[in-house]
Protein backbone atom coordinates (compact mmCIF):
# COMPACT_ATOMS: atom_id res chain seq x y z
CA UNK A 1 0.00 0.00 0.00
CA UNK A 2 1.29 3.45 -0.97
CA UNK A 3 0.61 6.48 1.32
CA UNK A 4 0.25 9.68 -0.77
CA UNK A 5 1.39 13.14 0.68
CA UNK A 6 1.48 16.47 -1.32
CA UNK A 7 5.48 16.73 -0.53
CA UNK A 8 8.70 14.62 0.69
CA UNK A 9 11.57 15.85 1.77
CA UNK A 10 14.28 13.34 2.11
CA UNK A 11 17.07 14.40 4.47
CA UNK A 12 16.43 17.09 7.35
CA UNK A 13 20.14 19.31 6.39
CA UNK A 14 19.62 22.65 6.43
CA UNK A 15 16.80 23.71 3.69
CA UNK A 16 14.50 20.31 4.11
CA UNK A 17 13.02 21.20 7.56
CA UNK A 18 12.44 24.95 6.64
CA UNK A 19 10.70 24.15 3.51
CA UNK A 20 9.07 20.78 4.96
CA UNK A 21 7.58 23.61 7.43
CA UNK A 22 6.22 26.07 4.38
CA UNK A 23 4.50 22.95 3.09
CA UNK A 24 2.63 22.39 6.53
CA UNK A 25 1.70 25.69 7.26
CA UNK A 26 0.25 25.63 3.73
CA UNK A 27 -2.03 22.73 5.45
CA UNK A 28 -0.60 20.52 2.91
CA UNK A 29 0.41 17.06 3.86
CA UNK A 30 4.27 16.22 4.30
CA UNK A 31 6.73 13.65 5.02
CA UNK A 32 9.96 14.11 6.43
CA UNK A 33 12.43 11.44 5.95
CA UNK A 34 15.81 11.29 8.15
CA UNK A 35 18.26 8.14 7.74
CA UNK A 36 20.47 9.43 10.78
CA UNK A 37 20.87 12.61 12.83
CA UNK A 38 18.31 15.47 12.21
CA UNK A 39 20.07 18.58 11.69
CA UNK A 40 22.51 16.79 9.51
CA UNK A 41 26.08 17.69 8.53
CA UNK A 42 26.25 21.21 10.24
CA UNK A 43 24.40 20.60 13.04
CA UNK A 44 25.58 16.98 14.12
CA UNK A 45 29.73 16.92 12.54
CA UNK A 46 29.97 19.91 10.63
CA UNK A 47 29.46 23.71 11.19
CA UNK A 48 28.66 24.01 15.04
CA UNK A 49 30.53 21.18 16.43
CA UNK A 50 33.96 22.54 14.86
CA UNK A 51 32.90 25.89 15.97
CA UNK A 52 32.68 24.84 19.68
CA UNK A 53 35.70 23.09 19.34
CA UNK A 54 37.35 26.02 17.85
CA UNK A 55 35.78 28.54 21.09
CA UNK A 56 37.47 26.14 23.25
CA UNK A 57 40.76 25.97 21.59
CA UNK A 58 40.92 30.24 21.36
CA UNK A 59 40.27 29.91 25.10
CA UNK A 60 43.33 27.55 25.48
CA UNK A 61 45.64 30.09 23.53
CA UNK A 62 43.96 33.47 25.15
CA UNK A 63 44.89 31.72 28.58
CA UNK A 64 48.44 31.09 27.14
CA UNK A 65 48.79 34.23 26.65
CA UNK A 66 47.52 35.68 29.10
CA UNK A 67 50.58 37.43 30.98
CA UNK A 68 50.86 39.74 28.40
CA UNK A 69 47.26 41.11 29.13
CA UNK A 70 48.88 41.26 32.79
CA UNK A 71 46.72 38.03 34.35
CA UNK A 72 48.12 35.38 35.66
CA UNK A 73 46.92 31.61 35.64
CA UNK A 74 48.56 28.62 36.63
CA UNK A 75 49.58 26.41 34.12
CA UNK A 76 47.23 25.57 30.94
CA UNK A 77 45.32 22.34 30.63
CA UNK A 78 43.46 20.90 28.42
CA UNK A 79 40.48 18.36 29.39
CA UNK A 80 39.63 16.79 26.23
CA UNK A 81 36.67 15.22 27.65
CA UNK A 82 35.04 18.71 29.26
CA UNK A 83 35.96 19.98 25.50
CA UNK A 84 33.82 17.29 23.88
CA UNK A 85 31.39 17.36 26.70
CA UNK A 86 30.77 20.72 26.37
CA UNK A 87 30.28 20.52 22.13
CA UNK A 88 28.23 17.40 22.40
CA UNK A 89 25.99 19.42 25.01
CA UNK A 90 25.46 22.30 21.99
CA UNK A 91 25.44 19.95 19.62
CA UNK A 92 22.51 17.85 21.24
CA UNK A 93 20.45 21.76 21.92
CA UNK A 94 20.25 22.16 17.97
CA UNK A 95 19.54 18.71 17.15
CA UNK A 96 16.73 18.09 19.77
CA UNK A 97 15.94 21.30 18.43
CA UNK A 98 15.13 20.45 14.47
CA UNK A 99 13.83 16.77 16.23
CA UNK A 100 11.46 18.60 18.06
CA UNK A 101 10.54 20.96 15.38
CA UNK A 102 9.83 18.27 12.68
CA UNK A 103 7.69 15.62 14.54
CA UNK A 104 5.88 18.95 16.08
CA UNK A 105 4.70 19.90 12.50
CA UNK A 106 1.06 19.90 11.78
CA UNK A 107 0.55 17.43 8.80
CA UNK A 108 3.90 16.55 8.95
CA UNK A 109 4.74 12.24 9.03
CA UNK A 110 8.55 11.67 10.36
CA UNK A 111 10.09 8.44 9.05
CA UNK A 112 13.27 7.37 11.00
CA UNK A 113 14.89 5.25 7.41
CA UNK A 114 17.21 5.30 4.65
CA UNK A 115 14.78 6.50 1.52
CA UNK A 116 15.33 5.56 -1.91
CA UNK A 117 12.98 6.44 -5.46
CA UNK A 118 11.23 3.84 -6.99
CA UNK A 119 9.69 6.31 -9.32
CA UNK A 120 9.61 9.87 -10.41
CA UNK A 121 6.76 10.27 -7.88
CA UNK A 122 7.33 7.48 -5.42
CA UNK A 123 9.86 6.91 -2.49
CA UNK A 124 10.54 3.76 0.07
CA UNK A 125 11.64 4.12 3.49
CA UNK A 126 11.82 1.12 5.91
CA UNK A 127 9.86 -0.91 3.64
CA UNK A 128 6.86 1.77 3.32
CA UNK A 129 6.17 3.26 0.10
CA UNK A 130 5.30 7.51 -0.09
CA UNK A 131 4.16 9.58 -3.06
CA UNK A 132 4.13 13.06 -3.58
CA UNK A 133 3.85 15.11 -6.86
CA UNK A 134 6.10 17.41 -5.21
CA UNK A 135 9.65 15.76 -3.46
CA UNK A 136 12.64 17.61 -2.18
CA UNK A 137 16.32 16.23 -1.81
CA UNK A 138 18.07 17.51 0.70
CA UNK A 139 20.13 14.70 1.40
CA UNK A 140 23.98 16.18 1.45
CA UNK A 141 27.00 15.04 1.32
CA UNK A 142 30.11 13.14 3.49
CA UNK A 143 33.97 13.07 4.03
CA UNK A 144 35.52 12.22 0.73
CA UNK A 145 37.73 9.24 1.03
CA UNK A 146 41.29 9.39 -1.51
CA UNK A 147 42.16 6.34 -2.90
CA UNK A 148 45.53 6.51 -1.19
CA UNK A 149 47.76 3.49 -0.95
CA UNK A 150 47.32 1.89 2.30
CA UNK A 151 44.28 3.57 3.79
CA UNK A 152 42.23 0.59 3.89
CA UNK A 153 44.83 -0.81 5.80
CA UNK A 154 45.14 1.89 8.39
CA UNK A 155 42.45 3.74 11.25
CA UNK A 156 41.12 7.21 9.90
CA UNK A 157 39.26 9.80 10.70
CA UNK A 158 37.17 12.06 9.12
CA UNK A 159 34.96 15.37 9.90
CA UNK A 160 32.31 12.87 11.50
CA UNK A 161 34.28 10.29 13.54
CA UNK A 162 36.78 12.94 15.41
CA UNK A 163 33.65 14.21 16.96
CA UNK A 164 33.80 11.48 19.20
CA UNK A 165 37.36 11.87 20.02
CA UNK A 166 37.53 12.45 23.85
CA UNK A 167 41.86 11.96 24.46
CA UNK A 168 44.15 14.61 22.79
CA UNK A 169 46.28 12.75 19.92
CA UNK A 170 49.75 12.77 20.34
CA UNK A 171 50.15 13.79 16.84
CA UNK A 172 47.77 14.18 14.16
CA UNK A 173 48.15 13.88 10.84
CA UNK A 174 45.61 16.14 8.83
CA UNK A 175 45.32 15.34 5.21
CA UNK A 176 44.20 18.13 3.56
CA UNK A 177 44.84 22.03 3.66
CA UNK A 178 41.78 23.86 3.08
CA UNK A 179 39.16 24.83 5.09
CA UNK A 180 38.03 22.05 7.38
CA UNK A 181 41.23 20.71 7.83
CA UNK A 182 43.24 23.65 9.11
CA UNK A 183 40.01 24.41 11.60
CA UNK A 184 40.71 21.47 13.07
CA UNK A 185 44.53 21.47 12.89
CA UNK A 186 44.97 24.70 14.79
CA UNK A 187 42.12 23.74 16.78
CA UNK A 188 44.16 20.83 18.16
CA UNK A 189 47.16 22.37 18.04
CA UNK A 190 46.34 24.63 20.59
CA UNK A 191 44.65 22.14 22.80
CA UNK A 192 48.47 20.08 22.66
CA UNK A 193 48.62 17.93 20.06
CA UNK A 194 51.40 18.01 17.67
CA UNK A 195 49.67 18.25 14.46
CA UNK A 196 50.98 18.01 10.79
CA UNK A 197 48.78 19.44 7.86
CA UNK A 198 49.59 17.59 4.64
CA UNK A 199 48.83 19.03 1.47
CA UNK A 200 49.02 18.42 -2.12
CA UNK A 201 49.00 21.40 -3.33
CA UNK A 202 52.21 23.80 -3.31
CA UNK A 203 50.20 26.43 -1.23
CA UNK A 204 47.26 26.10 1.61
CA UNK A 205 43.14 26.86 0.57
CA UNK A 206 44.71 27.20 -2.89
CA UNK A 207 41.20 29.01 -4.04
CA UNK A 208 42.46 31.81 -2.48
CA UNK A 209 44.23 34.83 -3.10
CA UNK A 210 48.66 34.06 -2.51
CA UNK A 211 48.80 36.46 0.27
CA UNK A 212 45.86 35.05 2.21
CA UNK A 213 47.43 31.56 1.61
CA UNK A 214 50.94 32.76 2.40
CA UNK A 215 49.11 34.41 6.07
CA UNK A 216 47.34 31.49 6.86
CA UNK A 217 50.73 29.77 6.17
CA UNK A 218 52.42 31.75 8.49
CA UNK A 219 50.29 31.92 11.12
CA UNK A 220 49.61 28.15 11.18
CA UNK A 221 53.18 27.50 11.28
CA UNK A 222 54.24 29.88 14.32
CA UNK A 223 51.66 28.61 16.43
CA UNK A 224 54.47 25.28 15.91
CA UNK A 225 52.09 23.38 13.12
CA UNK A 226 53.93 21.59 10.91
CA UNK A 227 53.18 22.22 6.99
CA UNK A 228 54.08 19.74 4.06
CA UNK A 229 53.10 21.50 0.91
CA UNK A 230 53.32 19.24 -2.60
CA UNK A 231 52.75 16.46 -1.12
CA UNK A 232 52.00 14.50 -4.29
CA UNK A 233 52.25 11.25 -3.40
CA UNK A 234 50.94 10.33 -0.36
CA UNK A 235 50.71 6.22 0.56
CA UNK A 236 50.41 5.09 4.32
CA UNK A 237 51.21 2.05 6.65
CA UNK A 238 50.25 1.15 10.01
CA UNK A 239 52.86 1.86 12.18
CA UNK A 240 52.92 0.18 15.71
CA UNK A 241 50.00 2.04 17.31
CA UNK A 242 50.20 4.85 14.84
CA UNK A 243 50.49 5.69 10.94
CA UNK A 244 53.24 6.59 9.07
CA UNK A 245 52.69 8.67 5.50
CA UNK A 246 55.00 8.37 2.75
CA UNK A 247 54.90 11.86 1.57
CA UNK A 248 56.42 13.29 -2.09
CA UNK A 249 57.61 16.66 -0.91
CA UNK A 250 59.73 19.82 -2.50
CA UNK A 251 61.19 19.51 1.32
CA UNK A 252 61.06 18.27 4.89
CA UNK A 253 61.24 14.34 5.43
CA UNK A 254 59.94 12.08 2.90
CA UNK A 255 57.98 10.10 5.66
CA UNK A 256 56.13 11.29 8.85
CA UNK A 257 54.51 9.27 11.83
CA UNK A 258 51.55 9.98 13.59
CA UNK A 259 49.44 8.95 15.66
CA UNK A 260 46.01 9.95 14.24
CA UNK A 261 45.11 10.52 10.49
CA UNK A 262 42.23 12.55 9.92
CA UNK A 263 41.62 13.37 6.22
CA UNK A 264 40.02 16.13 5.08
CA UNK A 265 40.51 16.09 1.53
CA UNK A 266 36.90 17.08 0.17
CA UNK A 267 33.25 16.28 0.33
CA UNK A 268 31.24 13.89 -1.99
CA UNK A 269 27.33 13.73 -2.80
CA UNK A 270 24.35 11.58 -0.67
CA UNK A 271 23.56 10.65 -4.32
CA UNK A 272 24.84 7.69 -4.63
CA UNK A 273 22.26 4.95 -2.60
CA UNK A 274 18.81 7.47 -3.65
CA UNK A 275 17.94 5.40 -6.28
CA UNK A 276 17.99 8.23 -8.75
CA UNK A 277 18.08 6.05 -11.35
CA UNK A 278 14.43 4.84 -10.97
CA UNK A 279 13.36 8.32 -11.53
CA UNK A 280 15.23 9.39 -14.36
CA UNK A 281 17.38 12.24 -12.29
CA UNK A 282 19.95 13.25 -13.58
CA UNK A 283 23.47 14.24 -12.08
CA UNK A 284 27.20 15.26 -13.07
CA UNK A 285 30.71 13.46 -13.26
CA UNK A 286 30.59 14.29 -9.28
CA UNK A 287 27.16 12.74 -8.31
CA UNK A 288 25.74 16.12 -7.78
CA UNK A 289 22.01 16.15 -8.71
CA UNK A 290 22.20 18.75 -11.61
CA UNK A 291 19.62 21.64 -11.23
CA UNK A 292 18.73 24.90 -12.89
CA UNK A 293 18.82 27.99 -11.71
CA UNK A 294 15.81 27.61 -9.16
CA UNK A 295 16.94 24.23 -7.59
CA UNK A 296 14.79 22.13 -10.29
CA UNK A 297 16.07 18.64 -11.06
CA UNK A 298 15.21 17.52 -15.08
CA UNK A 299 12.42 15.92 -13.32
CA UNK A 300 9.24 17.80 -12.89
CA UNK A 301 8.13 17.80 -9.65
CA UNK A 302 11.63 17.09 -7.81
CA UNK A 303 13.84 19.78 -6.47
CA UNK A 304 17.35 19.35 -4.99
CA UNK A 305 18.56 21.72 -2.43
CA UNK A 306 21.90 22.37 -0.52
CA UNK A 307 25.08 20.09 -1.12
CA UNK A 308 23.81 17.81 -2.70
CA UNK A 309 23.03 20.02 -5.95
CA UNK A 310 26.78 21.03 -6.18
CA UNK A 311 25.91 24.74 -6.06
CA UNK A 312 26.97 25.61 -3.25
CA UNK A 313 28.91 23.72 0.07
CA UNK A 314 27.75 25.95 2.94
CA UNK A 315 24.95 25.96 5.66
CA UNK A 316 24.14 29.39 3.83
CA UNK A 317 24.07 28.35 0.51
CA UNK A 318 21.42 25.38 1.55
CA UNK A 319 19.44 27.50 3.62
CA UNK A 320 19.04 30.18 0.62
CA UNK A 321 17.92 27.29 -1.86
CA UNK A 322 15.21 26.65 0.89
CA UNK A 323 14.49 30.09 0.48
CA UNK A 324 14.55 30.24 -3.27
CA UNK A 325 12.37 27.71 -3.72
CA UNK A 326 9.60 28.26 -1.15
CA UNK A 327 9.80 32.08 -3.00
CA UNK A 328 9.08 29.82 -6.67
CA UNK A 329 6.52 27.40 -5.00
CA UNK A 330 4.91 29.78 -2.56
CA UNK A 331 5.30 33.25 -3.74
CA UNK A 332 5.33 33.46 -7.28
CA UNK A 333 8.74 35.24 -6.25
CA UNK A 334 11.44 33.94 -9.02
CA UNK A 335 14.41 33.88 -7.15
CA UNK A 336 17.40 32.37 -7.96
CA UNK A 337 20.72 30.53 -7.01
CA UNK A 338 22.69 33.02 -9.30
CA UNK A 339 21.10 36.12 -7.60
CA UNK A 340 23.66 35.39 -4.41
CA UNK A 341 26.87 36.95 -4.13
CA UNK A 342 30.10 34.02 -3.02
CA UNK A 343 30.43 34.39 0.48
CA UNK A 344 32.18 32.24 3.45
CA UNK A 345 34.32 32.10 6.39
CA UNK A 346 37.31 30.28 7.33
CA UNK A 347 37.18 29.77 10.99
CA UNK A 348 41.06 29.45 12.08
CA UNK A 349 41.73 32.58 14.21
CA UNK A 350 42.31 35.11 13.03
CA UNK A 351 39.25 34.34 10.94
CA UNK A 352 38.86 34.95 7.46
CA UNK A 353 35.72 36.81 5.87
CA UNK A 354 35.65 36.37 2.12
CA UNK A 355 33.05 38.00 -0.66
CA UNK A 356 33.16 38.05 -4.10
CA UNK A 357 35.78 37.47 -6.68
CA UNK A 358 39.62 37.33 -5.37
CA UNK A 359 42.53 39.53 -6.68
CA UNK A 360 43.70 36.88 -9.11
CA UNK A 361 39.82 36.04 -10.42
CA UNK A 362 39.11 39.78 -11.02
CA UNK A 363 42.98 40.18 -12.82
CA UNK A 364 42.03 36.59 -15.09
CA UNK A 365 38.90 38.47 -16.20
CA UNK A 366 40.81 41.39 -17.04
CA UNK A 367 37.90 43.78 -15.35
CA UNK A 368 39.32 46.97 -14.92
CA UNK A 369 40.24 47.36 -11.30
CA UNK A 370 41.25 48.91 -8.09
CA UNK A 371 42.30 47.25 -4.92
CA UNK A 372 43.46 48.20 -1.73
CA UNK A 373 45.10 46.57 1.36
CA UNK A 374 45.95 47.01 5.19
CA UNK A 375 47.35 45.41 7.43
CA UNK A 376 45.55 44.39 11.19
CA UNK A 377 48.45 46.15 12.79
CA UNK A 378 46.87 49.77 11.56
CA UNK A 379 43.39 48.87 13.30
CA UNK A 380 43.28 50.50 16.71
CA UNK A 381 40.70 47.66 18.16
CA UNK A 382 42.86 45.23 16.55
CA UNK A 383 45.73 46.59 18.80
CA UNK A 384 43.73 47.42 21.72
CA UNK A 385 42.80 43.29 21.49
CA UNK A 386 46.21 42.37 21.18
CA UNK A 387 44.89 40.66 17.98
CA UNK A 388 46.98 42.15 14.98
CA UNK A 389 47.63 39.61 13.17
CA UNK A 390 46.18 39.26 9.23
CA UNK A 391 45.26 41.88 6.95
CA UNK A 392 42.16 43.50 5.04
CA UNK A 393 41.69 43.84 1.08
CA UNK A 394 39.12 44.70 -0.98
CA UNK A 395 38.60 45.30 -5.14
CA UNK A 396 36.56 48.02 -6.68
CA UNK A 397 35.33 48.11 -10.42
CA UNK A 398 37.15 51.51 -11.61
CA UNK A 399 33.73 51.96 -13.81
CA UNK A 400 31.19 51.67 -11.94
CA UNK A 401 32.87 51.79 -8.15
CA UNK A 402 30.74 48.51 -7.05
CA UNK A 403 32.71 46.21 -5.14
CA UNK A 404 34.08 43.49 -6.93
CA UNK A 405 35.09 41.40 -3.57
CA UNK A 406 37.01 41.59 -0.67
CA UNK A 407 39.09 39.51 2.07
CA UNK A 408 39.32 40.14 5.47
CA UNK A 409 41.77 37.69 7.45
CA UNK A 410 41.70 39.22 10.83
CA UNK A 411 40.22 40.37 13.92
CA UNK A 412 35.87 39.69 13.60
CA UNK A 413 37.13 39.71 9.72
CA UNK A 414 34.10 37.28 9.04
CA UNK A 415 31.64 40.11 10.51
CA UNK A 416 33.09 43.00 9.50
CA UNK A 417 33.26 41.86 5.63
CA UNK A 418 29.23 41.84 6.05
CA UNK A 419 29.54 45.70 5.38
CA UNK A 420 30.70 45.13 1.76
CA UNK A 421 28.95 42.15 1.36
CA UNK A 422 25.59 44.44 2.30
CA UNK A 423 26.83 47.15 -0.03
CA UNK A 424 27.37 44.99 -2.86
CA UNK A 425 23.76 43.23 -2.90
CA UNK A 426 22.14 46.34 -3.02
CA UNK A 427 23.95 47.24 -6.32
CA UNK A 428 25.83 50.20 -4.53
CA UNK A 429 29.45 52.16 -5.17
CA UNK A 430 31.86 51.38 -2.43
CA UNK A 431 31.10 55.37 -1.99
CA UNK A 432 28.51 54.51 0.66
CA UNK A 433 31.29 52.73 3.14
CA UNK A 434 33.38 55.35 2.64
CA UNK A 435 30.89 57.87 3.43
CA UNK A 436 29.06 56.05 6.70
CA UNK A 437 29.90 56.88 10.12
CA UNK A 438 30.69 53.64 12.23
CA UNK A 439 30.96 52.91 15.82
CA UNK A 440 34.32 53.56 17.45
CA UNK A 441 36.48 51.64 18.21
CA UNK A 442 35.87 48.70 15.83
CA UNK A 443 37.00 47.19 13.29
CA UNK A 444 34.87 48.09 10.74
CA UNK A 445 35.28 51.81 11.38
CA UNK A 446 38.47 50.71 9.48
CA UNK A 447 36.97 50.06 6.38
CA UNK A 448 36.38 53.46 5.15
CA UNK A 449 40.38 54.27 5.51
CA UNK A 450 41.35 51.08 3.80
CA UNK A 451 38.91 52.42 0.89
CA UNK A 452 40.88 55.91 0.80
CA UNK A 453 43.92 53.35 -0.14
CA UNK A 454 42.65 52.09 -3.47
CA UNK A 455 44.88 52.41 -6.25
CA UNK A 456 45.17 50.63 -10.08
CA UNK A 457 45.26 46.96 -9.78
CA UNK A 458 48.43 46.30 -11.97
C1 LIG B 1 33.75 19.92 9.39
C2 LIG B 1 32.80 20.81 8.66
C3 LIG B 1 32.69 22.13 9.02
C4 LIG B 1 31.82 22.97 8.34
N1 LIG B 1 31.74 24.28 8.72
C5 LIG B 1 30.91 25.11 8.05
C6 LIG B 1 30.81 26.47 8.42
O1 LIG B 1 31.47 26.93 9.35
N2 LIG B 1 29.95 27.26 7.74
C7 LIG B 1 29.19 26.77 6.70
O2 LIG B 1 28.43 27.53 6.11
N3 LIG B 1 29.28 25.48 6.32
C8 LIG B 1 30.11 24.64 6.97
N4 LIG B 1 30.18 23.33 6.59
C9 LIG B 1 29.32 22.86 5.47
C10 LIG B 1 27.90 22.60 5.99
O3 LIG B 1 27.93 21.69 7.05
C11 LIG B 1 27.00 22.08 4.87
O4 LIG B 1 27.15 22.90 3.75
C12 LIG B 1 25.55 22.12 5.36
O5 LIG B 1 25.38 21.16 6.37
C13 LIG B 1 24.53 21.97 4.26
O6 LIG B 1 24.15 20.69 4.13
P1 LIG B 1 22.80 20.22 3.46
O7 LIG B 1 21.63 21.04 3.83
O8 LIG B 1 23.08 20.07 2.03
O9 LIG B 1 22.62 18.75 4.08
P2 LIG B 1 23.35 17.99 5.32
O10 LIG B 1 23.50 18.97 6.42
O11 LIG B 1 24.52 17.33 4.79
O12 LIG B 1 22.21 17.01 5.71
C14 LIG B 1 21.76 15.98 4.88
C15 LIG B 1 20.88 15.04 5.69
O13 LIG B 1 20.30 14.09 4.81
C16 LIG B 1 20.32 12.82 5.42
N5 LIG B 1 20.26 11.81 4.37
C17 LIG B 1 21.19 11.58 3.41
N6 LIG B 1 20.77 10.61 2.58
C18 LIG B 1 19.56 10.21 3.02
C19 LIG B 1 18.62 9.24 2.59
N7 LIG B 1 18.82 8.51 1.49
N8 LIG B 1 17.48 9.09 3.30
C20 LIG B 1 17.23 9.85 4.40
N9 LIG B 1 18.08 10.79 4.85
C21 LIG B 1 19.23 10.98 4.17
C22 LIG B 1 21.61 12.82 6.22
O14 LIG B 1 21.58 11.86 7.27
C23 LIG B 1 21.66 14.25 6.73
O15 LIG B 1 21.02 14.36 7.98
C24 LIG B 1 31.03 22.46 7.27
C25 LIG B 1 31.12 21.11 6.91
C26 LIG B 1 32.01 20.30 7.58
C27 LIG B 1 32.09 18.86 7.18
Amino acid sequence: MTEKFDAIVIGTGQSGPSLAERFAQRGQKVAVIERKNFGGTCVNVGCIPTKTLVASAYVAHMARRAAEYGVDTGEVAVDMKRVKARKDAIVARSRDGVTSWMEGLPNGKVYRGHARFTGPKTVSVNGANLTADKIIINTGGRALVPPMPGIDKVPYLTNSTIMDLDVLPEHLLVVGGSYIGLEFAQAYRRFGARVTVVEMADRLIAREDEDVSDTVRKILADEGIDIRLGAKCLSVEPDGKGVSMSLDCSTGAPKIRGSHVLLAVGRRPNSDDLGLDKAGIATDAKGYITVDDQCRTNVEGIWAIGDVNGRGAFTHTSYNDYEIVAANIFDNDPRRISDRIPCYGLFVDPPLGRIGMTEREVKAKGVKALAAKRMMTSVGRARERGETLGFMKVVVDAETRKILGAAILGLNGDEVVHAFLDVMSAGLPYTVVSRTVHIHPTVAEYLPTLLEDLKTLA
